[in-house]
């Protein structure tokens, strides 16, 4: 199940209900209902069938690109992970080539 990551929209969606895309920063989906882009990240599991799993922005790594307008609002700022996005070192993270 999806949510969308728009917050006065909130819409939940069912992976069969959206359709999933690449705009080249990862899986997006956008929202039937209000149209906001919706990160996810593609999982392989065993069989070899890609599974999807919902992302933050901030998880999605994006926003370092710049041309993005969005509204700044940092959700959840104070609590840093150790898995900042866009902190140079990475230790033991995939690189997303692109
Ligand atoms: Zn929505």
């Amino acid at each position: 199940m999806f949510v969308c990551q728009n917050q006065p929209c909130g819409a939940r969606w069912a992976p069969d209900e959206v359709e999933i895309h690449n705009e080249g920063q990862g899986p997006i989906f956008r929202c039937p209902l209000c149209g906001a882009r919706n990160y996810l990240q593609a999982s392989k599991g065993r069989g070899g069938a890609i599974t999807y799993k919902q992302v933050s922005r901030e998880q999605a790594g994006v926003g370092k690109a710049g041309n993005d307008k969005a509204g700044a609002d940092k959700a959840g700022a104070g609590k840093a992970g150790n898995d900042k996005a866009g902190a140079g070192k990475s230790r033991g993270a995939q690189r997303r080539r692109g």
